[in-house]
């Protein structure tokens, strides 16, 4: 008996029909049930009744970011849902971009479930997982889903922690899985010792949030001797893309969470270099259909290739995203470019509703002058908010580790000599990105 589209939305290891199934019934229930969508779809004059499988997706207009931000934020979700009510996501800065993601809380298991199960293809998983965690700066007061369900002991470790201190509570822990920013890895990695490096001995170093260079794969892998390997999430639906154990900058689609395209500027799908477009296959309650992440990438094969590692499916390369900065000191010392951003994003929180981000803040960028000093750039809306202004400027004075920092408001943000933005971008000579970039989207 085959179950509907409602629990097989949750499942592992989906087949096309599954997905079929699934992706049938949250866009025609979006189309019906959210407003944005509704708007959307009814401006384009789209009849979701005929949409039947992932090839009909391209008559769907694309979504963004910059979109959901515009929305008013119950616009985004079901009818009926309130989201005071709902399970909440934001913990990651990565993207200059703060949108408060909402689910049920069956869909948030189901977002970190998969985020988890994406490790089984490197290692045999067994519970409870111990992993260290190395670059966020999220505050985890409370436990988090799968270690209140007991399957994983996670170690958060601070990317601007002293590097003495990130050691010793690694080597303290032992983990299992030991994951993270590749920036933050890489400067913890190139720290250790060799006599000191061998006594942490994961059996995986995983990460994630940007992109993973070969000169960091290689300090990695000789520093933990383990394999390394780069996951492809994002803070909307959690793991999109696993790399191949056997091909590096090879990732596999993960077909449980999303159906994801590579499409031209007109939106449609090309088989050349394009953006990633992805659309959710589990998340009812603020639906992500045809989402654009401002990733860049190329999608190689079709439905009946395979890999020789065993992975069904075309598979994505050449994946890229925004290239941010390291932040430098005059005595030459780093922080990795998540860091301070992630501090920020923290700032943006709602005091008493950790989980929720507040709407003030559209979009923001940190630039470091040649002088070293830094200034925050916000893109603010709305009336000033004198409680969110001190909570920011106090984060980013305590995050800043003695540079001089200010904090604007204004929409002039500063490009590249190319004339691509960056997050986090430096003046300071020699600064740009050494050991790692991109791709933006996190998790
Ligand atoms: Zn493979």
């Amino acid at each position: 008996m085959r179950l509907p589209a409602r629990i097989t939305r949750f499942k592992l290891q989906k087949s096309a029909e599954d997905v079929d199934l699934v992706l049938r019934q949250v866009v025609r229930d979006a189309a019906h049930r959210v407003p944005f969508y509704r708007d959307l779809y009814g401006k384009a004059a789209i009849d979701v009744s005929r949409f039947g499988a992932p090839k009909d997706l391209s008559a769907l207009p694309l979504s963004s970011r910059e979109a959901f931000q515009e929305s008013p934020e119950r616009g985004l979700l079901r009818d009926g849902r309130d989201p005071h009510h709902l399970a909440r996501t934001s913990t990651s800065g990565s993207t200059g971009k703060p949108l408060t993601i909402y689910l049920s809380r069956s869909e948030l298991y189901f977002r970190r479930y998969s985020i988890l199960a994406g490790l089984r293809h490197y290692v045999p998983l067994r519970f409870p997982l111990h992993v260290a965690d190395v670059g966020s700066m999220v505050p985890h007061g409370g436990k988090s889903v799968e270690q209140s369900l007991g399957i994983v002991r996670i170690l958060r470790i601070p990317g601007n922690a002293p590097l003495p201190e990130q050691r010793a509570a690694l080597l303290h822990y032992r983990p299992a899985v030991l994951e993270g920013y590749p920036t933050c890895l890489g400067i913890l990695a190139e720290s250790f010792s060799e006599t000191e490096a061998r006594l942490v001995r994961p059996s995986l170093v995983a990460t994630r949030g940007e992109w993973l260079r070969d000169d960091a794969r290689e300090v990695l892998r000789r520093t933990f001797r383990a394999p390394v390997v780069s996951l492809y999430n994002c803070e909307e639906v959690g793991n999109l893309a696993w790399e191949c154990p056997d091909h590096n900058g090879r990732f596999h689609l993960n077909h449980d969470t999303c159906v994801l395209e590579v499409v031209d500027a007109h939106g449609d799908p090309t088989t050349g270099e394009g953006d990633v477009v992805v659309t959710s296959l589990y998340n009812r309650t603020m639906p992500f259909l045809r989402y654009d992440l401002d990733d860049r990438a190329q999608l190689v094969g079709d439905a009946d290739t395979t890999c020789p590692c065993g992975a069904a499916g075309p598979w994505l390369t050449d994946l890229s995203g925004s290239e941010d900065d390291f932040v430098s000191f005059p005595d030459g010392h780093r922080i990795a470019p998540l860091v301070l951003p992630n501090a920020l994003f923290n700032a943006f929180r709602v005091p008493d509703d950790p989980h929720r981000l507040s709407p003030s803040v559209r979009r923001y960028q940190i630039v470091q002058d040649a002088d070293y000093s830094l200034r925050v750039i916000l893109d603010w809306r709305g009336p000033y908010d004198e409680v969110l202004w001190k909570q920011i400027t106090s984060e980013m004075d305590r995050a800043c580790q003695g540079l001089r920092c200010t904090v604007e408001r204004s929409a002039a943000f500063e490009l590249t000599p190319a004339g691509k933005f960056k997050e986090v971008l430096s003046q300071v000579r020699s600064a740009a990105a050494p050991t790692g970039s991109a791709p933006t989207s996190a998790a």
